[in-house]
């Protein structure tokens, strides 16, 4: 019955295009990448869907530190943070992060969890609780709408960046607490939201406001500290989450907030207490990638990162306006994140499979992952891309035939 019944849902997802597959990779996560061709032959692509945005994910010098923490700390941290996994590698990464954020978030505290999702799940059910109403964009990650479905709070969705609609939503708000949640960086989209606009009406209205920066940390700020340095927000109200397996290239999520908030974390954040800490290790080569980032090379990789983004705009907007029929709309982003909206599912993969075979691996992001119609390749760049890669990139794409598979 359940197997009879999910191969039925496998089939349906296949007729509407939304099959999801992995592809197995060979070689470390850099922009040329040997994958597995699943027939035992393997191939270099010219890799534009990591989130490695600094190429700090395979970097000597962090590889380097994880080895040295290995070394000094072993493989695992043997249990909870609660229960004897705490670290003082965990507790020296947790006091940079905290030093790090504290221009903007006054006498903050830090918070290690072992990804951003989990961090997502602590924050919202733990502070969401019967007596909070937590309000949310739209288009925020997945993580963040879970962490919202999972809290005892009420929570309503305001359409992409309607300050209007959102600030009429907490007029009518009569729970006593109320949580303002946003992508920093919208995933998909790579538009940065208007968090000093955002931060105007939660002080209004006597809010909190929570901006997952997964994308942000390590790529905006004048030294990598993400988007509340991009803007020099500074409040207590402001909660901050940032990812560590991004732009830092290695693994895990931090909350930076004031202490009590980070205390209720403890206390009651059940992604934060029922697993397993992360390795030491790993915590050990995050201090590493934080002195990379905040240093003099993070500030040349970030400078890279600018020359590239500019670089790709610039020839996908004069070739989609060269060629407008083909449908096709770059994103209006400042970001690495530089979807090209193609709209059809079918469109989408067709058009990821014609780059796939001219050696470029850009992933297809459909629905429900994104709005029904918008179907998209999903380009992301990294400091570790060349111009040259950009070129080929644009070159590629000026050569795919519109239409070609008879869906667009
Ligand atoms: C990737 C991502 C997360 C999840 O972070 P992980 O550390 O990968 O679990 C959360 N929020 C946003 C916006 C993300 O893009």
């Amino acid at each position: 019955m359940l197997l009879a019944h999910l191969t039925r849902r496998r089939l349906e997802r296949e007729a509407a295009a939304l099959l999801r597959r992995r592809r197995v990779a060979a070689s470390p996560c850099a922009p040329l990448q040997t994958v597995e061709d699943g027939r035992g032959r393997s191939r270099q692509l010219l890799n534009f869907g990591s989130n490695d945005y600094l190429g700090l994910a395979s970097h000597p010098v962090i590889a380097a530190a994880l080895a040295e923490g290995a070394q000094r700390w072993g493989a695992g941290s043997g249990a909870s943070h609660l229960v004897t996994g705490h670290s003082l590698a965990h507790a020296r990464l947790e006091g940079e992060l905290a030093r790090l954020l504290s221009p903007w978030v006054p006498d903050a505290a830090a918070l290690l969890f072992c990804s951003g999702f989990m961090a997502n799940l602590a924050l919202l059910t733990t502070l969401g609780d019967g007596e909070a109403a937590i309000f949310a964009d739209k288009l925020n990650h997945a993580s963040l709408v879970d962490g919202g479905l999972l809290a005892a709070a009420r929570m309503r969705r305001y359409p992409h960046g309607r300050l209007d609609l959102l600030d009429a939503m907490l007029r009518d708000c009569e729970q006593p607490i109320r949580l303002i949640v946003t992508d920093a960086v919208f995933s998909m989209d790579g538009d940065i939201a208007p968090l000093p606009a955002l931060l105007e009406l939660a002080e209004r209205h006597d809010a909190w406001l929570i901006i997952d920066d997964a994308h942000g940390f390590g790529v905006l700020g004048p030294n990598g500290e993400g988007a509340l340095a991009h803007y020099d927000l500074s409040s207590t109200r402001l909660i901050y989450m940032g990812t560590l397996g991004k732009a830092a290239g290695v693994a895990g999520a931090f909350v930076a907030a004031h202490p009590a908030i980070v205390d209720a974390l403890v206390q009651s954040g059940r992604s934060y207490i029922y697993t397993t800490a992360m390795p030491p290790a790993l915590a050990h080569a995050l201090s590493a990638s934080l002195k990379l980032i905040t240093g003099e090379e993070g500030a040349s990789r970030r400078r890279q990162l600018a020359t590239l983004t500019a670089a790709l705009r610039d020839r996908l907007s004069g070739l989609i306006a060269r060629d407008p029929g083909r449908g096709w709309q770059l994103a209006d982003s400042a970001t690495p994140i530089q979807p090209l909206i193609v709209g059809d599912n079918a469109a989408a993969l067709a058009l990821a499979s014609t780059l796939d075979a001219a050696g470029l691996w850009v992933p297809a992001i459909r629905p429900p992952t994104v709005p029904a119609n918008t179907a998209r390749l999903r380009i992301t760049l990294s400091a570790a891309h060349t111009l040259d890669d950009v070129e080929r990139l644009s070159t590629t794409l000026a050569a795919c035939r519109p239409g070609g598979n008879g869906h667009a």
